[in-house]
């Protein structure tokens, strides 16, 4: 039966990776507080958050790894957007990694996934109700192999000066899907495009959710047409802003797939570790 199902579900996803790519630009504008220099900070307790390693097998979990749900609440945000850690002497040398924008393609989604795995790190996948109602299945596999999800509207609209039932309807219904499909409803939001308003973070606040944008852009989804190593192009743009507690934007892009490995090794040859979202705790005020 379920071996059935996995067939069909995988058969599915096959003939829906055939379609058209849909035209969708994220014009996110560049993270507002790109900070210079990492400062010194000296630290070297291990990551936050050992995890058990997950299998790489491309089908829905036949034998389902347990999703953690729960985990001690060891960072908080701050008003940067930054990750910080709760207790003063815990360690700072961290970074969160987001993906923004899907869920679209099972192939990219198990690719970032496999990566993250390999490193022992969690991320939050900011996701649209839109691409939610086209593939339910991918937000499912998301959850089921361990990431969090994260509220980012259902259309993917700028809600800056949009009326507040259309805000609610942008955020509350993402939140209903998630619930849906998952199980669990997300903590965090971000706002398409970093813009918000009073009442889209009254509206967040409402729902639970930690609103957030970002303090480190990969600018993946505005790099030169010209450029002509993507990859690389993702990694530099990450170094450049690279300080502590950096809030890393990227997005389910095949030049990301491509270099987060890269990236990740290269984050820990500096001393990094991932905060697991997990750990956030979402009811502190960011100051
Ligand atoms: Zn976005």
């Amino acid at each position: 039966m379920k071996r059935t199902f996995a067939a069909i579900t995988l058969m599915s996803l096959l003939l829906a990776a055939c379609g058209s790519e849909s035209p969708s630009v994220n014009g996110e504008s560049p993270s507002p507080s790109a900070s210079g220099a990492p400062a010194p900070t000296v630290s070297t307790s291990p990551s936050p958050s050992p995890s058990p390693s997950l299998s790489p097998s491309p089908s829905p979990s036949p034998s389902p790894s347990p999703v953690p749900t729960e985990a001690p609440k060891a960072y908080k945000m701050n008003k940067n957007y930054d990750m910080i850690p709760i207790d003063p002497a815990g360690n700072k040398k961290v970074v969160l990694l987001t993906f923004d924008d899907g869920p679209k393609e099972k192939g990219m989604i198990d690719g970032l996934i496999n990566t993250l795995d390999k490193h022992k790190a969690k991320a939050i996948f900011f996701v649209n109700g839109y691409r939610i109602k086209e593939h339910p299945e991918l937000l499912k596999l998301i959850h089921d192999r361990g990431q969090v999800i994260g509220n980012h509207s259902y259309d993917h609209i700028s809600l800056r000066k949009e009326t507040n039932d259309k805000v609610d309807y942008q955020i509350g219904e993402v939140q209903k899907q998630v619930k849906e499909v998952t199980g669990t409803t997300p903590v965090f939001f971000r706002p398409p495009f970093g813009e918000g308003s009073d009442y889209v973070r009254e509206k967040a606040k409402k729902e639970n959710l930690l609103y957030m944008t970002w303090s480190n852009g990969s600018l993946d989804w505005d790099l030169p047409k010209n450029s002509t190593d993507k990859p690389q192009a993702v990694i530099d743009n990450v170094m450049k802003q690279l300080h502590p507690g950096s809030n890393i934007l990227m997005h389910e892009l095949a030049w990301t797939v491509e270099t987060l490995d890269n990236l990740l090794t290269q984050l820990e040859a500096k001393g990094y570790s991932f905060v697991d979202p997990r750990s956030i705790d979402t009811q502190q005020i960011p100051q």
